[in-house]
């Protein structure tokens, strides 16, 4: 039998999904966002998938300068960005002896540029807040500080630009419009790369797509909107995080289960123990009736999810028995549907497996 829980990886449905983006950005360079584990998916597991073939990414987006040291480590070529830049001077000659990328969007890091001295110049992307107001340079700031990196020996000209988007997810907020004009105006004529476009950029925004589109959740098989899936955009979803039923009981009307004994059952019933539980990064606060897939169906979670453990509420006639996979999302339970019961995102659930959770690719 194999380990529990788990969580499948399928290669078909990554290099599916990355041909799909193609398909809905046909003019821009890919780059797959693979921070935070490959979304959970498991990093090399990911980049190796859509890495290293005819129409496979052009490039791979991180957050920490050790995702891309691992990526190197495991023996990815291809252009490596980080999105949130460098932290600290120590790391910089690294950086380039690994021929890394990194945002640019805050004056200590220029501070430390100016300072530092290189083997080689660091490839750069300047980033500009149109907007968000998180990580960037504002427009007033933009020209003083391209003016400064155009004058640094050690940065590699051309300057590539970039912003990231903070309501693309809503198709209907003007916001995202407001973004794309004020990043336009001020980069149209300065040459370099320029990327604008998230997966719900490159969804619903396609005049963002730019020379370079950088999907996260999209690539992934999910929707980055709230009640809409990735399988409306021809969207596989890549993982299945599947359980094994550990226990099958027969359960008396007003008996109650589990931690709290707050959930009571209104009728004589079979109560199904699945293994999995927060321990593994399942959430706790998943409500009564937050669906899991077992034997063809939907089954509702009943009482409080425990460590190791959920309790699903199985029906006085179920055949189910010990041993039975269960689905907590996957192809047959989208991990959308799963989230909007846990009244969270998708992004959450999948990014906080924890490592007990095997991670298989399929
Ligand atoms: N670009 C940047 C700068 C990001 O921070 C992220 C993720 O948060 C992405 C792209 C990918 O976003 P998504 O997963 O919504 O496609």
């Amino acid at each position: 039998m194999k380990p529990f829980p788990r969580a499948e990886i399928s290669r078909q449905a990554l290099q599916h999904n990355l041909a799909r983006l193609r398909q809905i950005a046909p003019h821009s360079q890919v780059m797959a966002v693979v921070k935070a584990n490959g979304y959970g998916h498991g990093l090399l597991n990911v980049a190796h998938c859509v890495a290293n073939y005819q129409g496979g990414a052009d490039g791979f987006g991180l957050a920490r300068f050790e995702e891309a040291l691992e990526l190197r480590a495991g023996g990815i070529t291809g252009r490596l960005l980080l999105l949130e830049g460098f932290f600290r001077a120590s790391d910089l000659p690294l950086i380039v002896e690994h021929d890394i990328e990194t945002v640019i969007h805050h004056e200590s890091q220029l501070d430390m540029l100016e300072q530092t001295s290189l083997k080689k110049p660091l490839k750069v992307w300047l980033k500009i807040d149109s907007g968000m107001h998180r990580l960037g340079f504002s427009i007033e700031q933009f020209s003083g500080i391209y003016q400064r990196l155009m004058a640094c020996p050690y940065v590699a000209k051309p300057i590539n630009l970039m912003t990231h988007f903070a309501c693309a997810d809503e198709p209907d907020n003007d916001l995202t419009q407001t973004q794309i004009n004020a990043f336009e105006a001020l980069t149209v004529n300065l040459g370099g790369e320029r990327t604008l476009a998230n997966s719900a950029g490159t969804l619903f925004w396609p005049q963002s797509q730019a020379d370079w589109i950088r999907p996260g959740i999209a690539l992934y098989g999910v929707s980055p909107v709230v009640g809409d899936k990735g399988t409306n955009h021809q969207l596989i979803p890549a993982m299945e995080l599947v359980s094994n039923l550990i226990a099958v009981r027969a359960h008396k009307a007003g008996d109650s289960v589990g931690y709290g004994a707050y959930w009571q059952a209104k009728q004589d019933t079979l109560l199904g123990v699945v293994a999995i539980g927060y321990g593994d990064g399942y959430p706790r606060n998943a409500p009564e009736g937050t669906p899991v897939w077992l034997n063809g169906r939907r089954v509702p979670i009943v009482g409080r999810v425990s460590m190791d453990m959920l309790t699903v509420d199985l029906g006085i006639n179920a055949t189910d028995k010990v041993g039975d996979s269960v689905q907590l999302w996957g192809q047959a339970l989208a991990v959308e549907e799963v989230a909007e019961h846990i009244g969270t995102i998708a992004y959450e659930l999948v990014t906080k497996l924890t490592p007990r959770v095997t991670v298989e690719l399929l």
